[in-house]
């Protein structure tokens, strides 16, 4: 089989499965992770004799994908900051509003040396990245799901940055500890909000990583903000990422706990996506 004829089947199989501009995306994504083309290739190289595998692999793409299975997690990896991550189903696919969290810590923190935590790491998408982009930093991360933490300490080797991994649940007490930093997007959807979503996310990513109960939807700030508050340096900095709806009950919150300069921030589609604060 030839790219061309692959691209084709991939086109009709996947046709109805997304906007026909998405459809074009994936197509691109699984020409180079599954079969090493970049756009250079793919424009070049039409012709070009596939390996034996293709056939069968674009088979079970087809299937994967017309059930709503997210393209991430069919090929394995997603790209965050520049960087390819593993991502299975134990873990939530990178979202690009985090990326515009993790930039803001950047631009916000120019110092080095910086004690970093990270509360529920998933894939470990914002600890490496800061681990990667901050001069000198010392990185810790947690999350609650051994499995999430494997895919980060794979991640972190791929991509040769030391952070310290740490099975933990940030709703149970957090040993006492020092940072500069600290930062978390925890689970915010409210299950009343999952109907509303799309299948790809509320069919396959993890719903420990992504929802709260109705009637408690910053429980997870409500365990972050008190420690937080004990924990950083004075001047540290608090980042969390925050369901667009609550907004202000996070900005009271975390002036209720005596921080200073509470921003809510919003993210690149106009929403109050995004919280900061100092110590
Ligand atoms: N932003 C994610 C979504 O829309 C939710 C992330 C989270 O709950 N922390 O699916």
């Amino acid at each position: 089989m030839i790219l061309k004829e692959a691209i084709e089947q991939l086109k009709s199989g996947l046709a109805g499965v997304a906007e026909p501009q998405e459809v074009q995306a994936m197509i691109r994504v699984i020409c180079e992770d599954v079969f090493n083309y970049d756009q250079v290739d793919v424009a070049l190289r039409q012709e070009s004799e596939l390996p034996d595998f293709a056939q069968e692999r674009i088979a079970d793409l087809i299937t994967r994908l017309r059930r709503h299975e997210p393209l991430q997690y069919v090929v394995g990896q997603a790209l965050f900051h520049g960087h390819k991550f593993k991502v299975t189903p134990a873990v939530l696919i990178p979202r690009p509003e985090t990326e515009q969290l993790v930039d803001l810590i950047i631009d916000e923190n120019e110092g080095s040396d910086l004690r970093v935590l990270d509360m529920g790491t998933g894939s470990g998408c914002i600890a490496i990245s800061l681990a990667r982009a901050l001069k000198f930093p010392q990185v810790d991360a947690l999350d609650v799901s051994r499995d999430a933490l494997e895919v980060a300490r794979e991640n972190a080797a791929t991509l040769k940055v030391k952070v310290r991994f740490f099975e933990s649940d940030m709703l149970a007490p957090q040993p006492a500890a020092r940072y500069d930093i600290i930062v978390s997007n925890p689970p915010y959807v409210c299950w009343s909000e999952r109907e509303a979503m799309e299948p790809n996310v509320k069919d396959y990513e993890p719903g420990q990583a992504l929802f709260v109960p109705d009637n408690d939807p910053l429980l997870f700030y409500k365990a972050i903000a008190p420690y937080a508050a004990q924990s950083l340096e004075r001047g540290g900095r608090l980042y969390l990422e925050i369901n667009q709806r609550f907004g202000n009950e996070v900005k009271r919150l975390l002036e209720d706990c005596g921080f200073d300069e509470v921003r809510i921030i919003d993210d690149s589609f106009g929403n109050p996506r995004f919280a900061a604060a100092t110590r």
